[in-house]
């Protein structure tokens, strides 16, 4: 073998070498990008961002709830549901003529229609909130989550949330826990006591899990 002949050997040999170590060294890179990419999926996937379409009923061209009112129930929320990674977030903030009182099933179908399943959750603040049953009677609340089960088209399948003007500042993350599948809670500590609640009322932990489920079906059936 020449001396030529055997350099071109060697160089072939040293080019296959690197061609090698740099497959291996691709194949390394490869694998740890699948290694973090699951990750920061799941990072992704944790946090569950919940928009939302504030409504806002108008007496006389007047708000009947303040600007500051109704963010300072949405910070309220936030507080509460950061620590099982669930964040409301104002999309917009609609104001309406009229609304100002739900009372009859009229009054709940008209803002059936006006909340669209446009992947968002539907809050209306309206002056006064009402539930009539058979056995209680009328009877004044701080706030409701609503949902159709009718079969009339236009609003089918539907749903809101609604929020009395006077209503206390935990009453729209107690309707947003019921709109996420939570029950009541006999517990003046606990966010969805009926009661009058204690100073600083929240979540358990169970609660916690239920209500990420229950947000993630609320964003799925509210965008088909
Ligand atoms: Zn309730």
């Amino acid at each position: 073998m020449t001396l030529k002949r055997e350099l071109g050997d060697r160089a072939r040999d040293w080019v296959r070498a690197t061609a090698r170590s740099g497959a291996a060294f691709a194949l390394a890179f490869m694998t740890l990008l699948l290694i973090l990419i699951p990750t920061r999926a799941e990072a992704r996937e944790r946090a569950i961002r919940v928009p939302l379409t504030i409504h806002v009923a108008t007496d006389d061209g007047r708000s009947v709830v303040s600007e500051s009112r109704i963010l300072a129930s949405v910070r309220r929320a936030n507080r509460e549901l950061a620590a099982f990674d669930v964040y409301l977030v104002v999309e917009k903030i609609v104001p309406m003529v009229g609304g100002t009182t739900i009372e009859t099933s009229e009054q709940r179908f008209a803002l059936a229609r006006r909340a669209q399943r446009d992947g968002t959750v539907h809050v209306f603040f309206v002056d006064r909130v009402e539930l009539t049953s058979a056995r209680k009677g009328d009877r004044r609340v701080s706030g409701m989550h609503w949902r159709y089960h009718g079969l009339a088209k236009d609003i089918r399948a539907r749903e809101y949330l609604a929020v009395a003007h006077n209503a206390p500042t935990t009453t729209l993350v107690h309707e947003v826990g019921h709109a996420f599948g939570l029950a009541h809670d006999s517990s003046e500590d606990n966010l969805m006591c009926s009661c009058r609640r204690g100073m600083d009322p929240a979540f358990t932990k169970g609660q916690g899990r239920r209500l990420r489920n229950g947000a993630r079906r609320y964003l799925q059936r509210s965008r088909r």
